[in-house]
């Protein structure tokens, strides 16, 4: 379809079709299933070269649904035993996950990591990631987990990734799957800053343009050389879920610089194919079209 080499840089998989629905809660928008079999094929007849597995096992909430199923008097205080079988969950749905892109050349691997974890087994799950399992960088999604990026046990995190050159992305604004205060308070992007601003050689991208607060990244754009974007979610195709007029999009984006945002979709939710097909109605010139569906990617995740 289009004639730019195309980089999905915000999609999931899943291990089953059951397991992907499950997932998407009902608030799919595209009919698909998560599985990485459909995602190739939609990929290939969209034309798009890869997509970026970004991971979300909700780990917060898989250890709160294993508390709930203790007896009444066991649930008070901690339960390390419960944190560790979900750290373990957590570790191989990465492995699963790079395993995928071994297997792939359409997928990249970023596995996740959640600060119930505890620093050192998250920056020693970074490590190995990186080293041994061919990940290209990280997920985090502070608004699933209830913690804030500047939460100091994610220090040990964003040091390694700094020192590996490793990516980060991280949910940005407004989070679909749960209330709107409640899951946005935790993602505004500027609860982002004190991570910009002790890691300058970081590189964070803040997915969905920063959900909403639109503003809020024109700031942190201007302000550090080192914060981009993803358009998934918002640049999606289905109309009226589309918060910004064309005008306003293409304006947004610039402010942001062209050249620190990348094309996504949030597949499962939304359709990498519906997407394409509308970014490319947008009244980008080539140019900008080029970087922002796959030059960017390329040069800001390392694929
Ligand atoms: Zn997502």
């Amino acid at each position: 379809m289009a004639d730019y080499f195309v980089v999905d840089a915000h999609a999931h998989t899943y291990k089953t079709a059951e397991v992907g629905i499950q997932a998407l809660g009902g608030a799919g928008q595209a009919g698909c299933n998560g599985t990485p079999e459909e995602l190739i094929e939609i990929l290939r007849e969209a034309g798009i070269a890869k997509a970026v597995q970004v991971n979300m096992t909700p780990m917060r909430e898989m250890y709160k649904a294993a508390v709930d199923k203790l007896s009444e008097s066991d649930r008070g205080g901690e339960h390390p035993e419960i944190i560790r079988a979900m750290s373990e969950r957590v570790k191989r749905r990465n492995r699963w996950t790079c395993e995928l892109a071994k297997e792939h050349a359409e997928l990249v691997a970023f596995p996740s990591v959640d600060p119930l974890m505890g620093p050192e087994e998250m920056a020693a799950e970074v490590e190995a990631c990186a080293k041994g399992l061919g990940a290209k960088g990280i997920k985090l999604h502070p608004a699933e987990g209830h913690y804030f990026p500047r939460d100091e046990r994610l220090w040990p995190v964003y040091a390694k990734a700094q020192e590996l050159g490793l990516p980060i992305i991280s949910h940005g604004g407004v989070f679909m799957m749960t209330d709107y205060e409640g899951g946005a308070s935790y993602t505004k992007p500027e609860n982002f800053e004190p991570v910009l601003e002790s890691f300058p050689k970081l590189k964070l991208v803040i997915a969905h343009l920063g959900h909403g607060y639109w503003e809020d990244s024109i700031s942190l754009a201007k302000k550090y050389p080192n914060v981009y974007f993803d358009t998934s979610a918002i640049i999606c195709g289905v109309e009226h879920l589309e918060q910004l007029s064309e005008a306003e999009t293409v304006e947004l984006i610039r402010k942001l610089r062209v050249d620190h945002v990348m094309f996504g979709s949030d597949y499962p939710w939304f359709s990498p194919a519906a997407s394409l097909k509308r970014f490319l109605q947008l009244p980008f010139t080539p140019s900008e079209k080029e970087k922002i569906l796959g030059g960017n990617a390329k040069r800001i995740l390392g694929i």
